[in-house]
């Protein structure tokens, strides 16, 4: 492999589009909250790929799962049935307490998906006319890169140069009850929101908020759609992110730790009386539901199913929490966030983000700004306290230098 650092980005730059920003650190393995470049220099993985890998790089248990499904058969499409789908969506629909899984591969063509079940439900249950559909999101979403979800972001890069976009959507402040119940008519199908905004900057809403857009969705016969992708499956200290403000919405769409960071493996879960619109022929994907991402996901629920990674992340994030909660007023003017997940608002008249993060990362921590001078945490569940306390001693020595 590579051992030139420059080289090995040079050569990415020449032939990668440049649709990323990176930091300058090329990664050549991994194991546990920790990466390694292609030098051997040693990083604090504060990231997780987006919260993809919670369970971990390397961990042994999805390696073992991967490995033995890679010896037995990859990929069947589901034009024929394979082994591994039917035990993995039971255990997935009984993790979060519902009855059906619709597989598929990237966080995107979940929430897709989810958009068609709604409208498909909509028209065939609800009784909205043809064509009519709309669905309620909130400003500051990320939901993902197609161009009908970008149709319904308010982030002008994203947006920029690639409509006609997509109608059907309503856009309304995240955490405000009221707007939501007021931008709902007879055509509403969904609502859709993350009940914590990542790519926002870890937003965490009002507690009577996820409460209030339950009761006001079952009210008006609107399906509640959280978007869990980034936020369900440990992260927040909870097995989903809804779960800590008590509320049980209509379809989770999952991704990113599903897959363990090993395949990409996304899904809808709800129950029958919504993912039973879904007919034969009329949706579907090659990969969706493969018997290496069923395995693989298999071994993440039932890692999930024990609890364990959802108390980590509870416990460590209280520590990480309070420890950041003291650099308040030393370079950070605010932190948010839940369980192992964060949003550090750096004062800008300070630094960027970008400038704290390769900062950092000269010191060993890996970690990823976002909206100019917020930085996000993000550790794999599996960090211990002694590299999280390291971790933010790196920041506040970070922050002093400026
Ligand atoms: N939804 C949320 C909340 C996300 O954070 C993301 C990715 O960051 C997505 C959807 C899209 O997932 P993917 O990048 O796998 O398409």
């Amino acid at each position: 492999g590579l051992t030139d650092q420059t080289a090995a980005i040079a050569l990415e730059n020449e032939h990668a589009a440049h649709n990323y920003h990176p930091l300058a650190v090329v990664v050549a393995s991994g194991d546990g909250a920790w990466v390694t470049d292609i030098n051997g220099k040693r990083y604090l993985d504060c990231l997780a790929a987006y919260s993809a890998v919670n369970f971990g790089h390397s961990n042994p248990v999805l390696l073992d799962a991967a490995r033995a499904q890679l010896g037995r058969i990859t990929l069947t499409s589901r034009a024929f049935h394979n082994d591994q789908l039917g035990p993995f969506v039971t255990a997935l629909a009984r993790l979060a307490g519902k009855d059906m899984v619709l597989p598929m591969n990237t966080g995107a063509e979940a929430v897709e998906s989810g958009i068609k079940v709604a409208r498909a439900w909509g028209y065939r249950v609800k009784g909205v006319a043809a064509g009519m559909a709309n669905i309620i999101v909130a400003g500051g979403n990320f939901h993902g890169r197609t161009t009908t979800i970008i149709s319904f972001s308010d982030d002008d890069s994203a947006r920029a140069d690639f409509g006609p976009f997509t109608p059907g959507f309503r856009t309304v402040p995240y955490g405000d009850a009221a707007a939501l119940e007021a931008a709902i008519d007879e055509n509403t199908v969904a609502v859709l929101i993350e009940p914590i905004q990542g790519e926002a900057g870890i937003v965490v809403p009002p507690a009577d908020y996820l409460p209030a857009v339950r009761e006001i969705t079952t009210r008006h016969n609107v399906l509640f759609i959280a978007d869990e992708i980034q936020s369900g499956l440990g992260r927040t200290g909870a097995t989903f992110a809804v779960e800590l403000a008590g509320v049980v919405p209509d379809l989770y769409l999952l991704g990113k730790a599903l897959g363990g960071g090993i395949v990409p493996v996304s899904a809808v879960v709800g129950n029958a009386d919504i993912l039973g619109v879904l007919r034969p022929g009329e949706h579907g994907s090659t990969f969706g539901g493969n018997p290496l991402a069923a395995a693989v996901g298999l071994a993440v629920v039932n890692m999930l199913a024990t609890g364990e990674y959802q108390q980590r992340a509870q416990d460590l994030g209280a520590h990480l929490h309070e420890r950041l909660l003291g650099l308040v007023g030393h370079g950070v003017l605010e932190v948010r966030g839940a369980g192992l997940w964060a949003g550090i608002d750096i004062d800008p008249a300070l630094a960027s983000g970008r400038a704290v993060c390769e900062a950092l990362m000269e010191r060993g921590v890996l970690a990823k700004d976002t909206h100019g001078s917020t930085i996000r945490l993000a550790p794999p569940l599996v960090v211990s306290a002694e590299d999280l306390d390291w971790a933010v001693d790196q920041l506040a020595a970070v922050l002093e230098e400026f």
